[in-house]
């Protein structure tokens, strides 16, 4: 039935290419609610949405390029940055040992954490100790002593004081004399932060100046993340984060919120409680985790439009009455201007099959002529086409700047065209559109 064949075309057609405004509001509130969903920070997410939008207004002004495609990399793009922007490493200081802090809540996984570092570490070859500065409660003292021996790694504790400080100093020391390479000192956490903790990590950083201070946390712990590591980072000055219990099926946005908070890199994530579950943190694959998760390039596709609805409608109503003429063929070309790559179009069109797209390689400079001649044309020629009499044709030819064998070929194509447009009531083939060759 040509109603429906038209009708299932044009809503394929509206499918794609052209991004409006309204189009990209409503991708975007699908971001907004992916975002939200998977836990990111509110303030956050409204600050990302208003710098895509930004972005994405420019976009709508792009031709000839997918512009569902390059929304989605705008989105791509900004989470990424939203998430750090590239990968960092530890650092590591010029003069051995370079000591690296620990330091979290309780249960964020600081311990385990140490125990993966140093693992990595010594992997890569660098001399590690560890240092047991949690002494608050004895069981994580034997706790580092155990993963020490599970890797074969040094653990310097001292049962006999509670001074924190000289602990971390005399394991230093150890550590200077067997010329390691780096020593992670573990240290205690509570169950909220507290004035009385976060004074004695002041003075044990005071006393080691570390190179890094890494805050772990605990990738479940929802939006009260952000907040914490904002009171470790005010208090600490912290130089990196990691992320433990990725691994979970927790959403992980609230921890993901805490660079764009902070600024502070997120350097490691945890995956899992065994000594090798520690993972490089990259922010760009997290950003496309993130998108698949949502399925956001599904989203953002279905928000794109070509035909504006009412114009289409409005053209399949006029073809299906009066046939086509060469208005509305102007109206379809921009159209087809705005689609990018037309194979990508004829694709979407019935009767169109493999090999005819493998012909089909269309110029964007043939495009262009085709319009310059269509505009060269006067409304009432394009109203009545055969009107263009040789001398009417030779006038056009000169006004687009193209020759007559062109305006000839264009005008042949387009009967074909009206044919064709005429048998899709009897369900013909579809002849080549005008701007392919052959
Ligand atoms: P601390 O109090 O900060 O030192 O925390 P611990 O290192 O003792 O870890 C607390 C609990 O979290 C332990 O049961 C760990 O096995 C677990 N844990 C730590 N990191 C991870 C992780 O990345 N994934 C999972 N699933 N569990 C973790
Ligand atoms: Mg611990």
């Amino acid at each position: 039935e040509l109603t429906e064949k038209l009708e299932a075309t044009f809503a394929r057609l509206r499918g794609r290419g052209v991004l409006t405004e309204a189009d990209i509001k409503e991708g975007l509130r699908e971001v907004r609610r992916v975002l939200l969903e998977a836990d990111v920070n509110f303030q956050l997410t409204r600050q990302f949405l208003e710098r895509v939008e930004q972005k994405a207004i420019g976009v709508t002004q792009l031709r000839g390029v997918n512009p569902a495609q390059q929304l989605v990399k705008v989105v791509y793009d900004e989470l990424t940055a939203m998430l750090g922007e590239r990968q960092e490493g530890l650092k590591l200081s010029t003069i051995p040992p370079t000591v690296v802090m620990m330091v979290g809540l309780q249960g964020s996984g600081k311990t385990t954490t140490a125990g993966k570092l140093a693992r990595k570490l010594k992997a890569e070859g660098r001399q590690t100790r560890l240092i047991a500065a949690d002494v608050y409660r004895p069981a994580a003292i034997d706790q580092l002593e155990t993963l020490g021996q599970q890797l074969d790694i040094p653990v310097y504790a001292d049962r006999s004081t509670k001074d924190v400080v000289r602990i971390a100093r005399d394991g230093i020391e150890q550590a200077k004399r067997a010329r390691d390479r780096v020593v992670i000192v573990d240290t205690a956490g509570r169950l909220q932060i507290d004035a009385e903790l976060m004074d004695e990590l002041k003075r044990l950083k005071a006393a080691v100046q570390p190179t890094e201070i890494l805050f772990v946390a605990d990738g479940m712990t929802g939006q009260e993340a952000v907040r914490i590591a904002q009171g470790f980072d005010e208090a600490l000055n912290v130089t990196g984060v990691i992320l433990t219990k990725m691994d979970g099926d927790a959403r992980g946005g609230a921890a993901l919120s805490i660079y764009g908070i902070t600024k502070k890199p997120i350097k490691y994530i945890g995956v899992g409680e065994k000594l090798d579950a520690l993972e490089d943190f990259h922010p760009d694959r997290m950003a496309g985790r993130i998108l698949q998760q949502g399925d956001i390039l599904t989203l953002v596709e279905k928000a794109q439009s070509t035909f504006d609805e009412a114009e289409a409608k409005r053209l399949e109503k006029k073809v299906r009455k009066e046939g086509m003429d060469f208005e509305d063929f102007l109206t379809t070309l921009k159209q087809m201007q705005k689609l990018g790559p037309l194979e990508g179009l004829l694709k979407l069109l019935p009767g169109v099959n493999a090999s005819m797209l493998k012909q089909a390689k269309i110029d964007p400079k043939r495009m262009k002529h085709i319009e310059a001649i269509v505009l060269s044309m006067t409304p009432a020629e394009r109203k009545k086409p055969d009107l263009m009499n040789g001398s009417r044709r030779l006038r056009i030819a000169k006004g687009s700047g193209r020759t007559v064998t062109e305006v000839n070929q264009l005008l042949d194509q387009f009967k074909q065209m009206q044919k064709m447009m005429k048998m899709m009531t009897g369900g013909g083939r579809m002849p080549g559109f005008p701007g392919m060759p052959g």
